[in-house]
């Protein structure tokens, strides 16, 4: 893994007369990592850089998010551009609209996860639980380390008979874990589908795809753009299928000045 500002002098040359097509995770990437999830948020400078890059000819922007459709609308709040939900499962933009079709056994299996998780953290301190629609999830930021391994312990307990294991994805992200649909979909499978779907409309032009993300679930994506996409972690250095690194949200911003002066 490179840090990307040392190389951008050779990766800005590559993206003359491209396509470019901008990938964004949303918690830990745009916007610092919050004590609780309600706190992530992003300001109106930023958020009009980013409708400044959205609005740019050859240009595109999606946010690519674990938290549910619904939520990374209202916190972005940008009209025009893509955003995906739940890892994408859910995607919606002016011209796409995607939510998956979910069984009653599915929601009726996602409460009783709730009912029991909530019953046993009753009294575990920092632990909150999120329905995010076709998933739930457990939030444990604020949780001290003995209640953390409280709350781990509880979803597993709740989560591994193998009645409920059998129908459920469980997901491990960075002080949160979730249970969601039994599918093999995650970031990577989203960004790759928005991608050919945007090969095909630009008619011939070189698509450059570039993914930021900050989390295990961010990976997938870098995995699935490891040939020729331009990944970009974000944090200290670390084991990842990205090529690149920036250290903090600040840093992101920083690069999207740059994109959006190209
Ligand atoms: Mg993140």
């Amino acid at each position: 893994m490179e840090y990307l500002f040392s190389q951008w002098d050779k990766l800005k040359y590559s993206l003359n007369s491209r396509y470019l097509f901008l990938f964004l995770d949303y918690d830990g990437t745009l916007s610092p990592i919050a004590s609780a999830p309600h706190k992530a948020v992003i300001s109106k400078v930023e958020k009009n850089l980013l409708k400044r890059i959205s609005q740019k000819p050859d240009c595109k922007v999606a946010i690519i998010s674990g938290r549910s459709l619904a939520d990374i609308k209202k916190r972005v709040g940008i009209k025009g551009i893509i955003y995906s939900g739940n890892h994408g499962l859910e995607v919606e933009s002016p011209k796409i609209k995607h939510k998956p079709q979910v069984s009653e056994a599915h929601r009726k299996l996602l409460r009783k996860i709730k009912n029991e998780l909530e019953f046993k953290l009753k009294k575990v301190h920092g632990a909150i639980i999120e329905d995010k629609g076709l998933s739930l999830a457990v939030h444990f930021r604020e949780a001290g380390k003995q209640d953390a391994n409280l709350i781990k312990t509880a979803f597993r307990e709740v989560t591994i008979l193998p009645s409920v294991a059998k129908k459920i994805k469980i997901r491990a992200g960075k002080k949160v874990l979730e249970a969601g649909l039994p599918v093999e979909w995650g970031k990577g499978t989203i960004v790759l589908w928005l991608l050919s779907r945007q090969k095909f409309a630009t008619d011939g032009k070189e698509v450059a795809a570039i993914y930021i993300g900050d989390d295990v679930t961010d990976e997938d994506a870098f995995e699935a753009l490891r040939k020729d996409g331009i990944t970009v972690f974000v944090g200290e250095k670390k084991p990842s299928y990205a090529k690149y690194f920036l250290k903090d949200s600040k840093e992101v911003y920083k690069f999207l000045n740059l994109i959006l002066a190209l």
